[in-house]
Protein backbone atom coordinates (compact mmCIF):
# COMPACT_ATOMS: atom_id res chain seq x y z
CA UNK A 1 0.00 0.00 0.00
CA UNK A 2 1.28 3.19 -0.83
CA UNK A 3 -1.09 5.50 0.87
CA UNK A 4 -0.08 5.65 4.19
CA UNK A 5 -1.53 8.70 5.51
CA UNK A 6 -4.66 10.27 4.60
CA UNK A 7 -6.18 13.63 5.21
CA UNK A 8 -10.17 13.81 5.61
CA UNK A 9 -11.37 16.91 4.12
CA UNK A 10 -14.66 16.99 5.79
CA UNK A 11 -16.54 16.68 9.12
CA UNK A 12 -19.55 15.34 11.30
CA UNK A 13 -20.24 11.23 10.53
CA UNK A 14 -18.20 10.64 7.61
CA UNK A 15 -14.93 11.94 8.38
CA UNK A 16 -15.49 9.04 10.85
CA UNK A 17 -16.36 6.64 8.94
CA UNK A 18 -13.78 7.73 6.68
CA UNK A 19 -10.86 7.61 9.98
CA UNK A 20 -11.89 4.25 10.80
CA UNK A 21 -11.71 2.35 7.39
CA UNK A 22 -8.18 3.79 7.26
CA UNK A 23 -7.07 2.25 10.60
CA UNK A 24 -8.42 -0.73 10.00
CA UNK A 25 -5.98 -0.78 6.96
CA UNK A 26 -2.93 0.39 9.06
CA UNK A 27 -3.57 4.08 7.71
CA UNK A 28 -2.82 6.74 9.49
CA UNK A 29 -5.28 9.87 9.48
CA UNK A 30 -4.91 13.62 9.56
CA UNK A 31 -8.03 15.58 10.61
CA UNK A 32 -8.70 19.22 9.42
CA UNK A 33 -11.65 21.11 10.86
CA UNK A 34 -12.71 24.69 11.40
CA UNK A 35 -13.08 26.29 14.77
CA UNK A 36 -16.27 25.07 15.48
CA UNK A 37 -15.22 21.39 15.12
CA UNK A 38 -12.51 21.59 17.61
CA UNK A 39 -14.52 19.50 19.29
CA UNK A 40 -15.54 16.77 17.25
CA UNK A 41 -15.27 13.36 17.61
CA UNK A 42 -13.36 12.79 14.36
CA UNK A 43 -10.33 15.43 15.50
CA UNK A 44 -10.12 13.56 18.35
CA UNK A 45 -9.74 10.03 16.76
CA UNK A 46 -7.54 11.32 14.61
CA UNK A 47 -3.91 10.87 14.58
CA UNK A 48 -3.76 14.43 13.66
CA UNK A 49 -5.67 17.44 13.55
CA UNK A 50 -5.05 20.72 11.88
CA UNK A 51 -7.12 23.43 11.94
CA UNK A 52 -7.77 25.76 8.70
CA UNK A 53 -10.24 28.24 9.43
CA UNK A 54 -13.17 29.96 11.21
CA UNK A 55 -16.78 28.20 10.78
CA UNK A 56 -18.15 29.17 7.76
CA UNK A 57 -17.16 26.48 5.63
CA UNK A 58 -16.42 28.57 2.74
CA UNK A 59 -13.20 29.76 4.84
CA UNK A 60 -12.41 26.67 6.43
CA UNK A 61 -13.92 22.72 4.74
CA UNK A 62 -14.04 25.04 1.17
CA UNK A 63 -10.94 26.53 1.89
CA UNK A 64 -8.43 24.61 -1.22
CA UNK A 65 -5.16 26.36 -0.23
CA UNK A 66 -5.55 25.56 3.85
CA UNK A 67 -6.81 21.77 3.07
CA UNK A 68 -3.29 21.78 0.65
CA UNK A 69 -1.30 23.26 3.32
CA UNK A 70 -2.42 20.80 6.02
CA UNK A 71 -1.95 17.87 3.94
CA UNK A 72 1.80 19.10 3.08
CA UNK A 73 2.94 20.02 6.86
CA UNK A 74 1.02 15.90 8.41
CA UNK A 75 2.99 14.61 5.48
CA UNK A 76 -0.48 12.98 4.33
CA UNK A 77 -0.08 11.30 0.99
CA UNK A 78 -4.11 10.85 -0.10
CA UNK A 79 -7.25 12.85 0.42
CA UNK A 80 -10.46 11.67 0.63
CA UNK A 81 -13.24 14.03 0.51
CA UNK A 82 -16.55 12.46 1.62
CA UNK A 83 -19.25 13.44 0.20
CA UNK A 84 -20.60 17.42 0.08
CA UNK A 85 -18.02 20.15 0.56
CA UNK A 86 -14.92 19.43 -1.87
CA UNK A 87 -16.15 16.00 -3.25
CA UNK A 88 -17.21 16.81 -6.45
CA UNK A 89 -15.08 19.75 -7.65
CA UNK A 90 -12.84 18.68 -10.59
CA UNK A 91 -10.71 21.66 -9.67
CA UNK A 92 -9.91 20.40 -6.10
CA UNK A 93 -9.15 16.74 -7.33
CA UNK A 94 -6.73 18.56 -9.87
CA UNK A 95 -4.94 20.42 -7.20
CA UNK A 96 -4.79 17.62 -5.05
CA UNK A 97 -3.13 15.74 -7.73
CA UNK A 98 -0.84 18.41 -9.08
CA UNK A 99 0.76 18.44 -5.61
CA UNK A 100 1.66 14.71 -5.81
CA UNK A 101 -1.21 13.69 -3.56
CA UNK A 102 -3.17 11.02 -4.40
CA UNK A 103 -6.86 12.03 -4.72
CA UNK A 104 -9.35 8.76 -3.17
CA UNK A 105 -12.04 9.73 -5.91
CA UNK A 106 -12.94 9.84 -9.70
CA UNK A 107 -10.69 11.09 -12.29
CA UNK A 108 -11.47 14.92 -12.53
CA UNK A 109 -12.80 15.01 -15.95
CA UNK A 110 -15.43 12.28 -14.89
CA UNK A 111 -16.19 14.59 -12.05
CA UNK A 112 -16.51 17.39 -14.40
CA UNK A 113 -18.46 16.10 -16.83
CA UNK A 114 -21.09 14.02 -14.44
CA UNK A 115 -21.28 17.55 -12.12
CA UNK A 116 -22.62 19.19 -15.08
CA UNK A 117 -26.39 17.70 -15.44
CA UNK A 118 -26.72 18.68 -19.46
CA UNK A 119 -23.42 17.06 -19.82
CA UNK A 120 -23.98 14.23 -17.67
CA UNK A 121 -27.18 13.51 -19.50
CA UNK A 122 -25.31 14.26 -22.82
CA UNK A 123 -23.14 11.25 -22.01
CA UNK A 124 -25.46 8.96 -20.04
CA UNK A 125 -27.14 8.82 -23.38
CA UNK A 126 -23.92 8.34 -25.35
CA UNK A 127 -23.44 5.46 -23.12
CA UNK A 128 -26.77 3.91 -23.49
CA UNK A 129 -28.41 4.81 -20.42
CA UNK A 130 -32.31 5.46 -20.30
CA UNK A 131 -33.01 9.45 -20.37
CA UNK A 132 -35.68 11.27 -19.09
CA UNK A 133 -37.16 12.98 -22.57
CA UNK A 134 -36.65 16.67 -22.26
CA UNK A 135 -34.35 19.37 -23.88
CA UNK A 136 -31.17 18.37 -25.59
CA UNK A 137 -29.02 20.56 -23.70
CA UNK A 138 -29.30 23.79 -21.95
CA UNK A 139 -31.94 26.07 -23.02
CA UNK A 140 -31.60 29.59 -22.78
CA UNK A 141 -33.99 31.35 -24.96
CA UNK A 142 -38.14 31.26 -23.68
CA UNK A 143 -39.26 30.66 -26.84
CA UNK A 144 -37.12 27.99 -26.92
CA UNK A 145 -38.23 26.36 -23.46
CA UNK A 146 -42.06 27.18 -24.85
CA UNK A 147 -41.68 25.02 -27.88
CA UNK A 148 -39.65 21.79 -25.91
CA UNK A 149 -42.08 22.00 -23.29
CA UNK A 150 -44.79 21.61 -25.52
CA UNK A 151 -43.15 18.64 -27.02
CA UNK A 152 -42.46 16.75 -24.18
CA UNK A 153 -46.00 17.95 -22.52
CA UNK A 154 -46.76 19.52 -19.49
CA UNK A 155 -45.63 19.37 -16.63
CA UNK A 156 -42.24 19.67 -17.29
CA UNK A 157 -39.51 20.54 -14.56
CA UNK A 158 -36.35 23.24 -15.13
CA UNK A 159 -33.66 22.15 -13.90
CA UNK A 160 -30.37 23.61 -13.10
CA UNK A 161 -27.23 22.52 -15.29
CA UNK A 162 -25.34 22.92 -11.99
CA UNK A 163 -27.60 21.74 -9.42
CA UNK A 164 -27.53 20.02 -6.49
CA UNK A 165 -29.21 19.35 -3.19
CA UNK A 166 -32.70 20.05 -4.55
CA UNK A 167 -32.04 23.70 -5.43
CA UNK A 168 -32.23 25.37 -8.65
CA UNK A 169 -35.68 23.06 -9.57
CA UNK A 170 -38.98 24.17 -10.93
CA UNK A 171 -42.09 22.16 -11.70
CA UNK A 172 -44.10 23.93 -14.41
CA UNK A 173 -48.25 22.80 -14.28
CA UNK A 174 -48.87 24.70 -17.34
CA UNK A 175 -46.86 26.69 -20.01
CA UNK A 176 -48.36 30.06 -18.70
CA UNK A 177 -46.59 29.06 -15.87
CA UNK A 178 -43.53 28.57 -17.71
CA UNK A 179 -41.52 31.62 -18.28
CA UNK A 180 -41.57 33.13 -14.79
CA UNK A 181 -40.64 29.91 -12.88
CA UNK A 182 -37.79 29.43 -15.61
CA UNK A 183 -36.55 32.88 -14.36
CA UNK A 184 -37.00 32.06 -11.09
CA UNK A 185 -34.90 28.78 -11.76
CA UNK A 186 -32.24 30.68 -13.33
CA UNK A 187 -31.89 33.51 -10.88
CA UNK A 188 -31.87 30.54 -8.04
CA UNK A 189 -29.25 28.56 -10.13
CA UNK A 190 -27.18 31.87 -10.53
CA UNK A 191 -26.98 32.15 -6.80
CA UNK A 192 -26.51 29.00 -5.85
CA UNK A 193 -24.08 27.77 -8.26
CA UNK A 194 -22.76 30.82 -10.24
CA UNK A 195 -24.42 29.14 -13.18
CA UNK A 196 -27.89 30.36 -14.52
CA UNK A 197 -27.81 27.25 -17.35
CA UNK A 198 -31.01 25.57 -16.80
CA UNK A 199 -32.36 22.76 -18.78
CA UNK A 200 -36.21 21.01 -19.38
CA UNK A 201 -37.26 17.64 -18.47
CA UNK A 202 -40.66 16.12 -18.43
CA UNK A 203 -41.90 15.65 -14.71
CA UNK A 204 -42.39 12.12 -14.07
CA UNK A 205 -46.15 11.76 -12.03
CA UNK A 206 -45.34 9.08 -9.42
CA UNK A 207 -41.69 7.70 -9.95
CA UNK A 208 -39.68 6.38 -7.34
CA UNK A 209 -35.76 6.88 -7.01
CA UNK A 210 -33.80 4.04 -7.62
CA UNK A 211 -30.07 4.65 -8.00
CA UNK A 212 -27.21 1.74 -8.93
CA UNK A 213 -23.90 2.00 -6.65
CA UNK A 214 -21.29 1.57 -9.28
CA UNK A 215 -17.48 0.78 -8.52
CA UNK A 216 -14.95 1.50 -11.53
CA UNK A 217 -10.93 0.47 -11.51
CA UNK A 218 -10.42 3.42 -13.77
CA UNK A 219 -9.50 0.89 -16.63
CA UNK A 220 -11.97 -0.73 -18.36
CA UNK A 221 -13.66 -2.29 -15.38
CA UNK A 222 -16.34 -2.21 -13.46
CA UNK A 223 -18.95 -3.49 -11.07
CA UNK A 224 -22.60 -2.84 -10.07
CA UNK A 225 -23.52 -3.49 -6.08
CA UNK A 226 -27.23 -2.86 -6.68
CA UNK A 227 -29.40 -0.29 -5.96
CA UNK A 228 -31.04 1.84 -3.81
CA UNK A 229 -34.38 2.84 -2.87
CA UNK A 230 -34.60 6.48 -1.88
CA UNK A 231 -37.67 7.74 -2.64
CA UNK A 232 -38.66 8.84 0.37
CA UNK A 233 -37.41 12.83 0.46
CA UNK A 234 -38.60 15.63 1.66
CA UNK A 235 -38.00 18.55 -0.20
CA UNK A 236 -36.31 17.00 -2.74
CA UNK A 237 -33.83 15.49 0.01
CA UNK A 238 -33.73 11.67 0.95
CA UNK A 239 -35.05 11.24 4.57
CA UNK A 240 -34.88 7.04 4.65
CA UNK A 241 -32.87 4.73 2.39
CA UNK A 242 -33.56 1.20 1.75
CA UNK A 243 -31.55 -1.63 -0.34
CA UNK A 244 -32.74 -3.56 -2.39
CA UNK A 245 -35.94 -1.95 -3.34
CA UNK A 246 -39.27 -3.57 -3.05
CA UNK A 247 -39.96 -3.19 -6.22
CA UNK A 248 -36.92 -4.02 -8.31
CA UNK A 249 -36.90 -7.84 -8.97
CA UNK A 250 -33.92 -9.98 -9.13
CA UNK A 251 -33.80 -9.88 -12.75
CA UNK A 252 -34.02 -6.39 -13.54
CA UNK A 253 -31.50 -5.84 -11.21
CA UNK A 254 -29.11 -7.76 -13.03
CA UNK A 255 -30.16 -6.23 -16.37
CA UNK A 256 -29.82 -2.60 -15.38
CA UNK A 257 -26.77 -3.24 -12.76
CA UNK A 258 -25.58 -4.90 -16.08
CA UNK A 259 -25.89 -1.73 -18.09
CA UNK A 260 -24.47 0.56 -15.96
CA UNK A 261 -21.99 -1.77 -14.78
CA UNK A 262 -20.88 -1.56 -18.73
CA UNK A 263 -21.31 2.13 -18.92
CA UNK A 264 -18.59 2.56 -16.25
CA UNK A 265 -16.21 -0.28 -17.88
CA UNK A 266 -16.74 1.57 -21.21
CA UNK A 267 -15.73 5.30 -19.56
CA UNK A 268 -13.01 3.85 -17.71
CA UNK A 269 -14.86 5.18 -14.52
CA UNK A 270 -12.38 4.78 -11.30
CA UNK A 271 -13.91 4.83 -7.44
CA UNK A 272 -16.97 4.78 -6.37
CA UNK A 273 -20.28 6.70 -8.35
CA UNK A 274 -24.10 6.74 -8.26
CA UNK A 275 -25.86 6.77 -10.70
CA UNK A 276 -29.46 7.93 -9.58
CA UNK A 277 -32.87 7.12 -12.27
CA UNK A 278 -36.33 7.65 -11.49
CA UNK A 279 -38.39 4.34 -12.11
CA UNK A 280 -41.99 4.60 -13.39
CA UNK A 281 -43.83 1.73 -14.95
CA UNK A 282 -41.58 -0.69 -15.06
CA UNK A 283 -39.17 2.21 -16.58
CA UNK A 284 -35.62 3.53 -15.17
CA UNK A 285 -34.89 7.08 -16.36
CA UNK A 286 -31.31 8.44 -15.77
CA UNK A 287 -31.41 11.64 -13.67
CA UNK A 288 -27.96 12.07 -12.73
CA UNK A 289 -24.79 10.75 -11.61
CA UNK A 290 -22.60 11.30 -8.02
CA UNK A 291 -18.88 10.91 -8.56
CA UNK A 292 -18.46 10.09 -4.62
CA UNK A 293 -19.45 8.25 -1.88
CA UNK A 294 -23.32 8.41 -0.71
CA UNK A 295 -24.54 9.42 2.78
CA UNK A 296 -26.41 6.04 2.05
CA UNK A 297 -23.69 3.93 1.52
CA UNK A 298 -23.90 1.93 4.45
CA UNK A 299 -27.15 0.26 3.41
CA UNK A 300 -25.48 -1.36 0.26
CA UNK A 301 -22.57 -2.68 2.37
CA UNK A 302 -25.18 -4.42 5.08
CA UNK A 303 -26.28 -6.15 1.84
CA UNK A 304 -23.48 -6.81 0.02
CA UNK A 305 -20.61 -7.44 3.18
CA UNK A 306 -18.25 -5.03 1.35
CA UNK A 307 -16.52 -2.01 3.12
CA UNK A 308 -17.13 0.94 0.22
CA UNK A 309 -14.38 3.46 1.64
CA UNK A 310 -11.86 0.28 2.08
CA UNK A 311 -12.38 -0.33 -1.55
CA UNK A 312 -12.37 3.53 -2.31
CA UNK A 313 -8.94 3.55 -1.31
CA UNK A 314 -7.95 0.45 -2.49
CA UNK A 315 -8.81 1.42 -5.62
CA UNK A 316 -6.78 5.52 -5.44
CA UNK A 317 -3.83 3.08 -4.32
CA UNK A 318 -4.19 1.41 -7.96
CA UNK A 319 -5.23 -2.26 -6.67
CA UNK A 320 -8.02 -3.89 -9.07
CA UNK A 321 -11.61 -4.32 -8.12
CA UNK A 322 -11.71 -6.76 -4.93
CA UNK A 323 -14.65 -8.46 -6.59
CA UNK A 324 -15.60 -9.32 -9.97
CA UNK A 325 -19.01 -8.92 -10.79
CA UNK A 326 -19.98 -12.63 -10.17
CA UNK A 327 -18.33 -12.86 -6.58
CA UNK A 328 -21.57 -9.78 -5.79
CA UNK A 329 -23.91 -11.28 -3.90
CA UNK A 330 -26.74 -9.83 -1.72
CA UNK A 331 -28.26 -10.84 1.33
CA UNK A 332 -31.13 -9.90 3.13
CA UNK A 333 -32.21 -6.14 3.21
CA UNK A 334 -31.06 -3.15 4.83
CA UNK A 335 -32.90 0.72 5.90
CA UNK A 336 -30.82 3.65 7.44
CA UNK A 337 -32.60 6.43 9.04
CA UNK A 338 -31.25 9.89 8.53
CA UNK A 339 -31.55 11.80 11.59
CA UNK A 340 -31.37 15.06 11.75
CA UNK A 341 -31.44 17.70 14.80
CA UNK A 342 -34.38 19.32 13.55
CA UNK A 343 -37.87 19.76 15.19
CA UNK A 344 -39.98 16.73 13.77
CA UNK A 345 -42.86 18.62 13.24
CA UNK A 346 -41.64 21.57 11.19
CA UNK A 347 -38.03 20.73 10.87
CA UNK A 348 -36.52 23.86 12.23
CA UNK A 349 -32.80 23.52 12.98
CA UNK A 350 -31.86 22.84 16.62
CA UNK A 351 -28.31 23.07 17.44
CA UNK A 352 -27.19 23.11 20.89
CA UNK A 353 -25.83 20.81 23.23
CA UNK A 354 -26.30 17.25 23.61
CA UNK A 355 -27.12 16.75 27.03
CA UNK A 356 -27.40 13.12 26.81
CA UNK A 357 -26.56 10.51 24.01
CA UNK A 358 -27.04 6.81 24.42
CA UNK A 359 -26.85 4.92 20.48
CA UNK A 360 -28.86 1.62 20.41
CA UNK A 361 -26.75 -1.55 19.61
CA UNK A 362 -27.26 -5.49 19.18
CA UNK A 363 -27.04 -7.51 16.41
CA UNK A 364 -27.19 -5.84 13.16
CA UNK A 365 -27.09 -2.46 14.02
CA UNK A 366 -24.91 0.45 13.31
CA UNK A 367 -25.08 3.95 14.17
CA UNK A 368 -22.62 6.02 12.20
CA UNK A 369 -22.77 9.48 14.40
CA UNK A 370 -19.84 11.68 15.49
CA UNK A 371 -21.89 12.56 18.60
CA UNK A 372 -21.15 12.13 22.49
CA UNK A 373 -22.84 13.48 25.56
CA UNK A 374 -21.57 16.55 26.39
CA UNK A 375 -20.82 17.42 22.68
CA UNK A 376 -22.39 21.24 21.51
CA UNK A 377 -24.05 20.71 17.85
CA UNK A 378 -23.01 24.14 15.63
CA UNK A 379 -25.11 25.77 13.93
CA UNK A 380 -23.27 26.30 10.50
CA UNK A 381 -23.48 23.07 8.85
CA UNK A 382 -25.89 20.48 8.03
CA UNK A 383 -28.11 18.85 10.58
CA UNK A 384 -27.91 15.41 9.91
CA UNK A 385 -26.50 14.32 13.18
CA UNK A 386 -26.50 10.14 12.77
CA UNK A 387 -27.51 7.54 10.14
CA UNK A 388 -28.79 4.02 11.78
CA UNK A 389 -28.88 1.30 9.71
CA UNK A 390 -30.38 -1.93 10.64
CA UNK A 391 -30.40 -5.32 9.01
CA UNK A 392 -32.80 -7.90 8.48
CA UNK A 393 -33.06 -11.41 6.81
CA UNK A 394 -36.08 -9.64 5.13
CA UNK A 395 -37.78 -6.26 4.87
CA UNK A 396 -40.28 -7.19 7.89
CA UNK A 397 -37.37 -7.96 9.68
CA UNK A 398 -35.88 -4.94 9.33
CA UNK A 399 -38.40 -3.29 9.91
CA UNK A 400 -38.88 -4.43 13.12
CA UNK A 401 -34.95 -4.21 14.14
CA UNK A 402 -35.51 -0.85 12.89
CA UNK A 403 -38.33 0.07 15.47
CA UNK A 404 -36.08 -1.94 18.17
CA UNK A 405 -33.13 0.57 17.54
CA UNK A 406 -34.52 3.32 17.57
CA UNK A 407 -36.51 3.29 20.75
CA UNK A 408 -33.23 2.60 22.28
CA UNK A 409 -31.93 5.46 21.21
CA UNK A 410 -31.83 8.72 23.44
CA UNK A 411 -30.54 12.17 22.44
CA UNK A 412 -31.38 14.79 24.77
CA UNK A 413 -30.79 18.41 25.07
CA UNK A 414 -32.04 19.09 21.24
CA UNK A 415 -34.93 18.26 18.77
CA UNK A 416 -34.25 15.05 16.59
CA UNK A 417 -36.61 13.72 13.65
CA UNK A 418 -36.31 10.15 15.64
CA UNK A 419 -39.91 10.69 16.11
CA UNK A 420 -41.01 11.16 12.67
CA UNK A 421 -38.80 7.98 11.60
CA UNK A 422 -40.80 5.88 14.83
CA UNK A 423 -44.13 7.23 13.16
CA UNK A 424 -43.15 6.65 9.38
CA UNK A 425 -42.16 2.84 10.62
CA UNK A 426 -46.28 2.57 11.54
CA UNK A 427 -47.55 3.21 8.30
CA UNK A 428 -49.36 0.80 6.48
CA UNK A 429 -48.15 1.56 2.91
CA UNK A 430 -44.27 2.18 4.14
CA UNK A 431 -44.76 -1.31 5.38
CA UNK A 432 -45.83 -2.90 2.01
CA UNK A 433 -42.87 -0.95 0.30
CA UNK A 434 -45.86 1.12 -1.55
CA UNK A 435 -44.40 4.37 -1.99
CA UNK A 436 -43.34 7.10 -4.15
CA UNK A 437 -41.04 10.03 -4.36
CA UNK A 438 -44.04 12.50 -3.60
CA UNK A 439 -45.32 10.41 -0.75
CA UNK A 440 -43.80 11.48 2.36
CA UNK A 441 -44.20 15.17 1.71
CA UNK A 442 -48.11 13.87 1.61
CA UNK A 443 -48.03 11.58 4.30
CA UNK A 444 -45.81 14.75 6.16
CA UNK A 445 -48.99 16.90 5.30
CA UNK A 446 -51.92 14.36 6.44
CA UNK A 447 -49.97 14.79 9.80
CA UNK A 448 -50.26 17.98 10.86
P1 LIG B 1 -30.24 17.19 -7.15
O1 LIG B 1 -28.90 17.01 -7.78
O2 LIG B 1 -30.54 18.62 -6.84
O3 LIG B 1 -30.47 16.27 -6.00
P2 LIG B 1 -31.75 15.45 -8.97
O4 LIG B 1 -31.72 15.61 -10.44
O5 LIG B 1 -30.98 14.30 -8.37
O6 LIG B 1 -31.30 16.84 -8.31
O7 LIG B 1 -33.24 15.35 -8.49
C1 LIG B 1 -33.56 15.30 -7.10
C2 LIG B 1 -34.99 14.82 -6.90
O8 LIG B 1 -35.90 15.69 -7.61
C3 LIG B 1 -35.27 13.43 -7.44
O9 LIG B 1 -34.92 12.41 -6.54
C4 LIG B 1 -36.78 13.54 -7.64
O10 LIG B 1 -37.43 13.44 -6.39
C5 LIG B 1 -36.99 14.95 -8.16
N1 LIG B 1 -36.95 15.02 -9.63
C6 LIG B 1 -35.88 15.32 -10.41
N2 LIG B 1 -36.18 15.26 -11.74
C7 LIG B 1 -37.47 14.90 -11.82
C8 LIG B 1 -38.38 14.65 -12.93
N3 LIG B 1 -38.01 14.76 -14.20
N4 LIG B 1 -39.66 14.29 -12.62
C9 LIG B 1 -40.06 14.17 -11.33
N5 LIG B 1 -39.26 14.39 -10.26
C10 LIG B 1 -37.98 14.76 -10.48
Amino acid sequence: MAISKILIANRGEIALRIHRAAHEMGIKTVAVHSTADNDAMHVRLADEAVCIGPPPAAESYLNIPAIISAAEISGADAIHPGYGFLSENARFAEIVESHNLIWIGPKPEHIRTMGDKVEAKRTAGALGLPLVPGSAGGVSEFAEARRIAAEIGYPVIVKAASGGGGRGMKVVPSEDRLESLMGQARSEAKAAFGDDTVYIEKYLGNPRHIEFQVFGDGNDHAIHLGERDCSLQRRHQKVLEEAPSPVITPEERARMGGIVAKAMADMGYRGAGTIEFLWEDGQFYFIEMNTRLQVEHPVTEAITGLDLVREQIRIADGHPLTLRQQDVTFRGHSIECRINAEDPQNFAPSPGLVSSYHAPGGLHVRVDSGLYSGYRIPPYYDSMIAKLIVWGHTREGAIRRLRRALEEFVIEGVKTTIPLHQALLEDPEFQAGDYSIKWLEEWLAKQQ
